[in-house]
């Protein structure tokens, strides 16, 4: 077993604190990688204080990982050292219920096993990727083209591909309107992959303040929520709206916002059921969805169609031991727009 450095939860109430754990040993579908960059997202900062659910502690948090590849297992068909490589939210799935067989393995129906936090196949805790290294099945690991780089593909590896799977499957692209509410981690990335597709998009905030941002993203409008006349003047005109917002919104009001056969998809996930109006639904066929990261073959889709488009996340680098300022600062939506732990400090 190989024991490596990480930065960890001790408790749903401590800070994050330079923590040794170990990684199993590489096995014959195995890629052990070092991780060079890992991004910070929100759902961390839920997960580590157990507002999702209790934990065993110490936790490794982090799942949008992107390194290296060292070592490889002795049946591993798809990677050899040397390559760029990057894991997201799920490290392994059942492979035999009906959405894995369709390539959704986000959607098992044994529930994925999550990259930190959850219970292995081989009964293990997961622990993710504020360490030096993982080792991960082959099947669950996406490669980084050239191109891309490392620090700003990480991000992708869960706010690129959470936003990619809904533009894409409700089909962004050109003569359609999207608007993204919020512009956070999620919508910063929601803005730039739905302008890539072609699709016209606005960007719905709760103000004007990121609005020249917004807009140097991709957004080709603008609008701020806080003014009760937007919803008027935006009465019955996205094909799309994806919500990245996890606080409680008036869904409702939003469902107005699109034009016939429109569809609302929540990509954030707030703790509190959204009570809907049916009228918002039933007066213009209306559509309220969810969706939840991708699968692998999606990721790779998005990886690919990322490098090919230049599209990165905006990112702030940081050092492991500013990791518990930046949580305070991503719970203050004090980021532009997404916290990568530079993970040779990891020491
Ligand atoms: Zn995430
Ligand atoms: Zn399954």
């Amino acid at each position: 077993m190989l024991e490596i450095n990480t930065y960890a939860a001790t408790s749903a109430t401590g800070d994050l604190v330079p923590t040794r754990i170990t990684r199993r040993d590489v096995g014959p579908h195995d890629v052990l990688i070092d991780i060079k960059f890992s991004g910070i997202c929100h759902s961390d900062i839920h997960t580590v204080r157990g507002e999702w659910g209790d934990q065993q502690y110490p936790l490794v948090p982090g799942h949008e990982i992107a390194g290296i590849v060292t070592e490889v297992g002795s049946d591993v068909s798809r990677y050899t050292v040397g390559d760029r490589v990057g894991v997201g939210c799920m490290v392994n799935s059942c492979r035999e219920c009906v959405n894995c067989l369709a390539g959704e393995e986000q959607y098992c129906l044994a529930g994925n096993i999550g990259t930190y936090g959850a219970k292995d196949v081989d009964g293990t805790i997961t622990q993710g990727g504020y360490a030096t290294h993982v080792v991960v099945n082959e099947d669950f690991i996406v490669r980084i083209p050239e191109g891309l780089e490392l620090d700003v593909a990480a991000p992708l590896l869960c706010a690129g591909v959470t936003t990619y799977s809904p533009l894409n499957h409700w089909n962004a692209g050109p003569g359609k309107k999207v608007a993204v509410i919020g512009l956070g981690g999620l919508g910063h990335m929601a803005v730039k992959i739905a302008h890539a597709m072609g699709a016209e998009v606005t960007v719905l905030s709760r103000s004007l303040k990121k609005q020249e941002d917004g807009l140097k993203l991709g957004a080709d409008h603008y609008f701020a929520t806080e003014n009760p006349e937007t919803f008027e003047a935006l009465a019955g005109s996205f094909n799309l709206i994806i919500n990245t917002v996890s606080a409680s919104i008036d869904i409702s009001a939003f469902l107005q916002l699109l034009s016939l056969d429109g569809a609302l998809v929540n990509v954030g996930a707030p703790a509190e059921p959204l009570p809907v109006n049916a009228f918002a639904l039933i007066t213009g066929r209306r559509s309220f969805a969810g969706s939840m990261i991708g699968g692998i073959r999606e990721t790779q889709e998005m990886l690919d169609f990322c490098a090919e488009h230049k599209i990165g996340a905006e990112i702030e680098v940081i050092s492991a031991e500013d990791i518990n300022k930046a949580y305070e600062r991503v719970l203050a939506s004090d980021v532009h727009y997404r916290f990568v732990i530079d993970t040779s400090t990891l020491v």
